[in-house]
């Protein structure tokens, strides 16, 4: 009786949880920059079309299902962890604090591989292909296409979840403050407008990062620019789109081209 509770304590966390975080990340990054922000920024917009109506349901009907995937797929984590086959664990001090902090760079490693590589993968292979199309119905993403995915690629991303918690040794608070950073990366992502510095790409430690601009492309064109947080994966195996360096200049020197004109009107030249 207590595990049934204990159950449904846990599924009505996990429906807050993810309902909070598309309000928050989605909804919150649709209404900043296409309602707000998005009218006064042009100069840092990336791509030139709107998104029309039909692309927008598409991504929140999208949104909806995977959801609901995550939402069977962490009941099933909780399942594995009260049985006692996961590393997740409660008590912070069970590993240390220093490890605590540690996590969230291992993870976030282990998960901008993950993703590369699946994403490729799901680019290359014909059978993984037709699943991964979903989310490139998105030709002008918003927010709402951060979590756009056929159900089985909605698998494969919760997958991560099950693969970290039987890898390492995972406290369980990661399990929500990672996913939320996740969704937090990908939104800018999908915004459709830079925000990073003009020479983010002559830096060495900083051109390792990666841009809306890169995401942007990978939508555009399909074949190139597979990863998430980081250039590492892309830099490595040559599969950065040739025109990324250039989109991104070109964005960045409309926007430099906007505040010489924003001060110089201001100066009254
Ligand atoms: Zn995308
Ligand atoms: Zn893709």
């Amino acid at each position: 009786m207590d595990t049934y509770l204990d159950l449904l304590r846990f599924c009505a966390f996990v429906i807050v949880f993810l309902t909070g975080n598309f309000l928050v990340f989605a909804l919150g990054g649709w209404v900043l920059f296409y309602k707000i922000l998005g009218p006064h920024i042009p100069h840092r917009r990336i791509h030139a079309k709107d998104p029309t109506l039909a692309q927008i349901k598409t991504e929140l009907k999208n949104s909806w299902s995977t959801q609901m995937v995550f939402l069977v797929m962490a009941l099933g984590l909780w399942g594995l962890w009260k049985a006692g086959l996961t590393q997740i664990y409660q008590d912070p001090s069970e590993r240390g604090w220093v490890y605590y902090f540690l996590s969230f760079m291992i993870i976030q490693l282990l998960h901008d591989t993950y993703f590369y590589w699946t994403h490729r993968w799901m680019h290359e292979w014909k059978w993984l292909k037709p699943f991964h199309m979903d989310h490139h119905r998105s030709f002008t993403p918003t927010p709402f296409a951060a979590l756009s995915f056929h159900p089985v690629e909605a698998i494969s991303h919760g997958l991560f979840w099950y693969l970290i918690a039987s890898l390492i040794p995972l406290h369980v608070s990661w399990l929500f403050i990672f996913y939320s950073f996740m969704f937090y990366i990908n939104m800018w992502g999908h915004t459709g407008y830079e925000f990073w510095h003009k020479d983010l790409l002559d830096r060495p430690l900083q051109k390792i990062l990666n841009t809306p601009t890169h995401h942007n492309l990978h939508h555009k064109y399909h074949d190139k620019n597979f990863g998430i947080y980081y250039n590492f994966w892309d830099n490595l195996c040559g599969t950065n789109h040739h025109k990324y360096a250039e989109e991104y200049r070109a964005i960045k020197a409309e926007t430099e081209k906007h505040k010489t004109n924003f001060i110089m009107k201001k100066l009254g030249l």
